[in-house]
């Protein structure tokens, strides 16, 4: 089964309107240099229009280069008395086809459980956005031998009740906690595992041909000179890049490695 690679830049609360505008220009400028990896851009929410016309995104969320976009968070409800909050549809308008779901930082500093991220999955792939959904345990956790325990109740907890149909359309990141932001990359033989983890446990969830099309990426401290070997592992699909998407060289030069 082949899957499609697919890179995505989590740019978090970082950059301003005219240094988002300058970097979604040059990666959708050079978007070929990725070969068929699909490249995913996930400003903050405020700059997500400026950046969708800086890669060209028509209305349906396709552009010209064939780089999309996507928010870091959503709420799960479509309308309503929610204030500050974005809704699914509303990001569907603006052309958004992704949304990061369950991120580390949604559930530590924002209290964001496995129940809210299952909400939160079920809602966009209702509006018709593809979730990515985060997993991954922290420093403690691995050094305490849970990692497996932890990871495995995250994935059916945040895709309980999922339809198999549902469960395909999915993104999966794993990124552990104490690799993001660390410069702290897990070894590819320890990605790896995971990532084969959660392969099995979607193949319990629905089953082995859905679990085969789901991509599965890993993220913490991912750059150019270390993709190459995650890129090389069999259920690593892609990577969810925080520091280094924020330099078009070093954002390209990881998606190569997956091209
Ligand atoms: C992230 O926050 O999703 C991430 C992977 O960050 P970094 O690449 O900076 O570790």
């Amino acid at each position: 089964m082949s899957r499609r690679n697919i890179v995505a830049g989590n740019w978090k609360m970082n950059l301003d309107r005219a240094k988002a505008t300058e970097l979604a220009q040059a990666v959708a400028g050079r978007h070929a240099e990725a070969g068929s990896v699909e490249l995913v851009l996930c400003p903050p929410s405020v700059y997500l229009a400026a950046v969708g016309s800086a890669v060209g995104l028509a209305a349906n969320g396709t552009s010209p280069s064939g780089v999309a976009v996507g928010a870091q968070n959503m709420h799960d409800k479509a309308s309503g008395a929610f204030t500050g909050e974005i809704a699914p549809p509303m990001l569907v308008d603006i052309g958004c086809r992704f949304v990061i779901l369950g991120h580390s930082e949604r559930r530590t500093l924002f209290g964001e459980t496995d129940a809210t991220v299952n909400t939160k999955t079920k809602a966009a792939l209702a509006a018709g956005l593809t979730p990515i959904v985060c997993v991954g345990e922290t420093l403690e956790e691995r050094e305490g031998n849970r990692t497996q325990a932890v990871v495995t109740t995250q994935i059916n907890g945040s895709l309980a009740g999922l339809s198999p149909s549902d469960l395909e359309k999915i993104v999966v990141a794993y990124e552990p906690v104490w690799a993001i932001g660390t410069g702290k990359v897990a070894t590819p033989q320890q990605a790896q595992e995971v990532h084969a983890l959660i392969r099995g446990l979607l193949a319990s969830l629905a089953s082995p041909a859905v679990a085969a099309k789901v991509r599965i990426q890993y993220g913490g401290s991912v750059k150019p000179d270390n993709a190459a070997d995650l890129a090389a592992q069999p259920d690593i699909d892609g990577a969810l890049v925080g520091g280094a998407s924020l330099k078009a060289d070093d954002f390209l030069g990881i998606a190569k490695a997956f091209a």
